[in-house]
């Protein structure tokens, strides 16, 4: 069964035409992943689905749970059960990590969430993640180093179970340690919330322990190549030079 579906997208940012043509289906519970070299629309592609208005649909349409939501707000979609995680998350002075990942998740859910199984539950996921527990009420990444934002945003993930993941280079500029915790805490959503995954990236050493359904290669704007969890490998082996 479709969860996304992307259909001939055409997308542009400040007058600058980035996004081709581009289709993309993503089924209920599948890992994909995205590959390309820099600056060729990877980001583009994720800002574009979750609804950041700078990224201009020219044409195309974006089908999220069989429904159009193509000129749906940031905000809509969020609710929906879409989630970016950001190759560079902000800093939120003023808010806790904890307060911050309640809020998300009462709007997520339009319920009031207890505080004491809440509590419970973001104690279990930090220390799945190797978080110390004072993170939970420092404010949103101010001081936190990279790494640490990282976790950070796998731990929101965990936390709100969205039915649509997106990672943007969520092991960037990560130690070898930190990778591997990053990686058990999405496989740790694989298994537990059953939600489907868009992992992009250009390195793939976060790719080893996951399952992998289907990997996609975009070149300038273009997806040129979709196939199994085999096309990581050739990736690895060869770059991204015959596509170019
Ligand atoms: P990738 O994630 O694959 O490295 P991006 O999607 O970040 O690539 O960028 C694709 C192209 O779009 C680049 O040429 C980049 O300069 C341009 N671009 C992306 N976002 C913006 C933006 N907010 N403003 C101006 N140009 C942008
Ligand atoms: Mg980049
Ligand atoms: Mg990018």
């Amino acid at each position: 069964e479709l969860l996304l579906e992307v259909k001939n997208l055409n997308v542009s940012v400040e007058e600058k035409h980035i996004l081709h043509d581009v289709n993309l289906e993503i089924g209920k519970h599948e890992t994909h992943v995205l590959m390309g070299p820099n600056g060729t629309g990877k980001s583009t592609l994720g800002y574009t689905l979750v609804g950041n208005p700078r990224y201009q649909v020219e044409s195309g349409e974006i089908f999220f749970q069989g429904k159009n939501i193509t000129g749906e707000p940031v905000n809509e979609r969020a609710k929906s059960g879409m989630f970016l995680s950001f190759q560079n998350p902000l800093e939120v002075p003023g808010v806790t990590l904890s307060s911050f990942i309640r809020s998300a998740l009462e709007q997520k859910t339009g319920k009031r969430v207890r505080f004491y199984d809440f509590k419970k539950e973001l104690a279990e996921k930090m220390e799945l993640l190797q978080m110390d527990p004072s993170y939970a009420e420092r404010d949103l990444n101010v001081g936190f180093s990279g790494g640490e934002k990282k976790k950070a945003e796998i731990l929101q993930m965990l936390m709100l179970k969205p039915e649509l993941a997106i990672l943007d280079e969520t092991d960037s500029g990560l130690d070898v340690d930190a990778v591997r915790t990053v990686s058990k805490g999405i496989e740790e959503y694989q298994k537990s919330s059953k939600g489907s995954l868009l992992i992009i990236t250009h390195s793939t050493k976060i790719l080893e322990a996951l399952h992998v359904d289907y990997t996609h290669i975009m070149v300038e704007g273009h997806i040129v190549k979709t196939a199994d969890a085999s096309l990581i490998n050739e990736v690895n082996e060869n770059g991204f030079a015959k596509y170019e």
